[in-house]
């Protein structure tokens, strides 16, 4: 299963991707996860991201698309993979679409977890990550809507894209994606 998971900051997509990958054996790419790594070990790659994630930016694609590139190659891939963070931009989109058509592994599902944008604020204020600071958060949130959310019509029109309300307990969130993912899991 190749599922591509997507939400504005503060959705609530990392608690729901540690589920996923538990009941379903994904190799989990987050790519948030894989830049702060790359920063705090400070690697050349690690010390440029920072530069755009202390701000809210997103980092180049060309970065992030060779750090997936690779990651894809790894062997616990091959069972399924939870693409988590990425695609953010469409040209990311493209650049997987090809990745994903070279191995002939075409994405199952896009999953979209919808959350209202004052519930983010509240939950992204509380949660005092280094890039949690007000002004950072809006600059995420409005990278989200600008580069992001075209990402929706994009997987949209392909018959792709399954929403999933993002309200409610990490319980009742989770069922509402294995009723999406059971099926597919076959
Ligand atoms: P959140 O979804 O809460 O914003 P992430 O951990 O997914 O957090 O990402 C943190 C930061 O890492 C982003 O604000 C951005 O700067 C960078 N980043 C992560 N994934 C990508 C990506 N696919 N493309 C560009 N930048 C990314």
């Amino acid at each position: 299963m190749r599922i591509v998971f997507i939400g504005p900051p503060g959705a609530g997509k990392g608690t729901q991707a540690e589920r996923m990958i538990a009941t379903y054996k994904l190799a989990h790419l987050s790519t948030g996860d894989m830049l702060r790594a790359a920063r705090d070990a400070k690697t050349e790659v690690g010390l440029k991201a920072d530069r755009y994630m202390s701000t809210g930016q997103l980092v180049p694609d060309d970065i992030i698309v060779a750090i997936i590139a690779e990651r894809l190659q790894a062997p616990d891939c091959r069972s399924g993979t939870l693409l988590d963070g990425f695609p953010r931009t469409i040209a990311q989109a493209e650049a997987l679409d090809r990745m994903l058509a070279d191995k002939g592994t075409p994405l199952d599902v896009v999953l979209e977890l919808q959350v209202p944008e004052e519930e983010l604020f509240r939950r992204l204020a509380g949660r005092g990550r280094a890039d949690d600071k007000p002004e950072v958060i809006r600059q995420r949130l409005v990278a989200y809507r600008q580069q992001t959310e075209p990402l929706l019509d994009y997987y949209g029109k392909r018959g792709l894209l399954q929403a999933i309300h993002g309200l409610g307990t990490v319980d009742e969130i989770f069922a509402r994606i294995k009723e999406v993912l059971d099926p597919l899991a076959g």
